[in-house]
């Protein structure tokens, strides 16, 4: 199986030597070069998203990982890992470049490689090749005396950075103030906040300490169905376009899902339609997911007839509408698995992604939906050379103690209710899984079993 390197198709591209186009020059970039810059996203998807002050910084990669060859990293890696043996886990997501994906003992999405950090009791470290709310969820799940490393402190999310604590503080007061917090005759109280698991810790406890829970993208209309069962509407944040996917699906109309924008008065909506609302969605949302149209599914039919459109529920609801299915990376790929050799995909999410998937099904036709290339700017930071050198810190040698660098560690006053949301959504499961399970392409995990259900 050939494995196209989304990371090496850029650098062909940049330098005219294979056609095609991708969103940003700088995407040939080594990413430590914005290590040092002002702070941003990165080259990438969300390369026009505003970043929060104070968002986490990268300090300077040492010399000799910047300078190392690909395959000189790769021989590093490779050591380093022989050397710690069980010691270490390395956990992979979907949308990471198959330079660092090629490492990972696990790979999957942020659920999957949540539950396999569970699974891996023995590791005192665990290196996260994902981003900033991947690693926090990593520790709260893993045990206290382990350690939960992310290689590049810059790779955040724009999507999770969008909701942030004190402007959904704000936005419960007002709510609190409109709907009281008396529960109706049925025991139902005024409002459940849900978080999507791309959102920080605090977001997390915020749920917990408020009788909330949080969801993945496999298990959100399960979540909103016990969400319904508690309170009268949901604040959901930060995707609305999750929200108002899963709710949509599940009958709720859609002026009963007014926006809440935390840069307006009552989030931009009135009184009255705040009253008759049965989902309140976070104005937030993915700069990856954004990118897809309907103009590029009209296309991708008249290009190629029969052609199975999936896009991820990230996407704006005109995109989900007009595609075959809808459904989270794990769904995407046992569809995939699932379909008659010689079939054709187009495919709405992440580029690293569509790519392997069309590496590990040669025999159907696998393409992204959008021709340009725009990976995830932050899942983009991570690199070869920053695991190489989160690794080698755990070796040390004569010249340098061992050392864990760049750890992830939640607040234990934050862990305690992040915990209780995350709890909420495991004990949420479904009887019955919704879509019937499939065999999963070899590569794509050896975590614990999924919720099941697709929004
Ligand atoms: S793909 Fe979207 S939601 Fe996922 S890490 Fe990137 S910006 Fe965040």
């Amino acid at each position: 199986m050939t494995n196209p390197s989304v990371n090496s198709t850029i650098q062909l591209i940049s330098t005219g030597a294979a056609a095609g186009s991708t969103c940003s020059p700088d995407l040939a970039t080594a990413p430590w070069e914005f290590d040092s810059a002002a702070p941003s996203y990165g080259p990438g998807s969300s390369m026009g998203d505003v970043i929060p002050t104070g968002s986490p910084r990268q300090g300077e990669l040492p010399e000799d990982y910047r300078r190392a060859t690909p395959e000189e990293l790769d021989v590093r890696i490779r050591s380093a890992k022989a050397t710690l043996g069980d010691r270490v886990v390395i956990l992979g997501h979907f949308y990471q470049r198959n330079e660092v994906l090629q490492h990972a003992d696990v790979v999957g999405d942020s659920f999957q490689l949540a539950q396999a950090t569970k699974s891996r009791p023995q590791a005192e470290a665990i290196i996260f090749c994902g981003v900033h709310f991947m690693a926090e969820t990593a520790d709260l799940l893993s045990g206290p005396e382990q350690a939960v490393i992310l290689p590049n402190l810059a790779a955040g999310c724009s999507m999770a950075d969008m909701a942030d604590l004190d402007s959904v503080t704000e936005c419960w007061e007002q709510l609190e103030d409109l709907y009281g917090t008396e529960p109706d005759a049925s025991g139902r109280v005024p409002v459940i906040p849900v978080t999507y698991m791309n959102s920080s810790a605090a977001l997390k406890a915020f749920c917990g300490e408020h009788g909330g829970i949080v969801c993945t993208s496999s298990n959100a209309q399960t979540v909103l169905e016990w969400a319904f069962e508690r309170g009268q509407r949901v604040l959901f944040f930060p995707d609305q376009h999750l929200g108002r996917n899963t709710a949509k699906a599940m009958g709720v109309p859609l002026t009963q899902m007014p926006m809440w924008n935390p840069r307006k008065a009552l989030g931009g909506s009135t009184a009255a339609e705040l009253d008759d609302a049965r989902v309140i969605l976070w104005h937030g949302f993915c700069s990856v997911h954004r990118r897809f149209t309907v103009g590029q599914i009209a296309e991708a039919r008249v290009t190629h007839p029969g052609v199975q459109v999936i896009v991820h529920p990230e996407c704006p609801m005109a995109v989900v509408d007009a595609a075959d299915s809808a459904g989270s990376t794990d769904f995407i790929g046992k569809a995939i698995a699932a379909a008659p050799a010689g079939s054709t995909f187009a495919i709405g999410t992440e580029i690293n992604l569509v790519q392997r998937l069309a590496a590990q099904h040669p025999e159907h036709t696998i393409f992204c939906l959008d021709p340009v290339i725009c990976p995830c700017s932050t899942m983009y930071r991570i690199h070869a050379g920053y695991l190489a050198w989160v690794l080698e810190g755990l070796v040390g040698s004569s010249e340098r103690p061992a050392e864990v660098l760049n750890r992830i560690e939640v607040d234990a006053d934050v862990a305690v209710y992040a915990q209780v949301a995350l709890e909420r959504m495991l004990a949420a499961r479904p009887p019955v899984a919704v879509t019937p399970p499939v065999p999963v392409a070899p590569t794509v995990t050896d975590a614990e079993p999924l919720l099941s259900g697709r929004p």
